[in-house]
């Protein structure tokens, strides 16, 4: 059972006539609810840095500052609107994920590249996240898959780039990364991600690919996060036909993976 909204109307007819009409409003009044909070969602992601770039310029403009005081209120300032910028680019993202057909099977993109890709991005991510670090993310990337995969090439790499992203994110420095593709014996194939991070507690899990779901929304945002990474991972999934599957425990790493179905792949090489 599940509480129910409904919406009467009574109409009253000649000659002691009564129409009585009830409608179902549930979903509409829940879509309606989810609309406001994620309109409010939205105005506090956006507000947050908007408030700190304000205070900063401010203090620019009243105080006579070091050259190197200033520079760090200036790479400050940059971070809060690089935050901003992928905020937005997230939000039209999933924007267009949301409001377009699926994509037709036509397209297909090479594996090995798409791994590479990845693999690119990673190492330029660790070498940014880990700054300031002794030791550097061991990732270990492998491509069991001489083959192709049919959709948008800019999905894919977006959505799997993001679970790449997140492992490196949430995993402290010198932990092992590993991601793979490969083709499993039903004719699926499977797009892994492992880390060593700290893992997620069974409770969240449902609910990561809620838009704005965070478990520790300071360390989401300290390692700029926008809370919609997940959210884009699952659209980009369902328009592939792909089916995306997250196993943690708490202390122990976690698991994320996008299993494609065999129609939507072909080998290069027999
Ligand atoms: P965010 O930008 O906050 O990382 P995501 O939608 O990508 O947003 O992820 C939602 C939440 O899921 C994160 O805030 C974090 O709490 C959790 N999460 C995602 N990936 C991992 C991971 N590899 N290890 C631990 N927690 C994770």
């Amino acid at each position: 059972t599940r509480p129910v909204r409904l919406s009467v109307q009574l109409y009253h007819y000649g000659g002691g006539r009564l129409l009585l009409l009830s409608r179902d409003v549930t979903a509409v009044e829940q879509a309606e609810a989810m609309r406001r909070d994620f309109v409010a969602n939205v105005s506090h992601e956006i507000r947050t840095p908007l408030t700190v770039l304000a205070g900063f310029v401010e203090t620019l403009q009243t105080l006579e500052l070091a050259a190197d005081e200033r520079d760090s209120y200036l790479t400050l300032m940059a971070q809060q609107s690089m935050r901003m910028q992928s905020l937005v680019s997230d939000l039209l993202m999933l924007s267009r994920l949301e409001g377009s057909p699926a994509p037709s099977v036509d397209t297909w993109s090479s594996v090995p590249t798409l791994m590479r890709q990845l693999e690119q991005d990673a190492r330029a991510l660790t070498a940014v996240v880990n700054l300031n670090e002794q030791q550097v993310h061991a990732l270990d990337f492998h491509c069991a898959f001489e083959g192709e995969i049919a959709g948008v090439a800019t999905e894919l790499h977006s959505a799997m780039g993001n679970l790449v992203s997140n492992a490196i994110r949430y995993t402290p420095p010198g932990g092992h990364i590993g991601v793979s593709f490969r083709q499993l014996p039903d004719g699926q194939a499977e797009f892994e991600v492992v880390d060593a991070g700290p893992g997620i507690a069974p409770e969240h899990i449902p609910r990561l690919t809620e838009r704005f779901y965070r478990v520790d929304r300071s360390r989401s945002r300290e390692t700029g996060g926008t809370g919609l990474g997940l959210a884009i991972v699952k659209h980009v999934a369902q328009r592939h036909g792909a089916h995306l599957a997250i196993e943690s425990k708490l202390g122990q790493g976690a698991r994320f993976r996008i299993t494609f179905p065999a129609t939507r792949l072909r080998a290069t090489h027999q």
